[in-house]
């Protein structure tokens, strides 16, 4: 289990993280926006009119979706950010092995090699 990530690529990674920490984050914030937008608009729809009703609660819950993607991406973002400060970042999580460079650089939120992941 070798340190293979140089401290260039690390910080590369780091920075990405960062940013797809960020504009997750931005994502959350306006899906919240949105959702409190269409809460006010079920509020306001007079009794009755079932069929946009039932339109608006579609899209709520495409939202939800939506919302709980961002966080698990968040979630994944922090996670591998704390890997990259205990210096773990790059080794895979269960067999310790070395993450393949092409591997992180599509996904830097990869978790375990190629291998392992099968
Ligand atoms: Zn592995």
């Amino acid at each position: 289990m070798s340190a293979v990530l140089n401290h260039h690529e690390l910080e590369g990674f780091s920075e990405e993280l960062h940013e797809l920490l960020t504009s997750m984050q931005e994502e959350v914030r306006d899906e919240l926006h949105d959702i409190e937008h269409v809460r006010q608009l079920l509020r306001s729809i007079p009794p009755g009119q079932t069929e946009l009703q039932a339109t608006l609660e579609v899209a709520k819950r495409l939202d939800l979706e939506h919302l709980r993607h961002h966080l698990d991406v968040i979630g994944r973002c922090n996670e591998a950010l704390e890997r990259i400060n205990r210096g773990r970042y790059g080794s895979c999580c269960r067999c310790g092995e070395t993450i393949e460079l092409n591997r992180l650089r599509a996904d830097p939120l990869t978790e375990c090699c190629l291998t392992c992941q099968e």
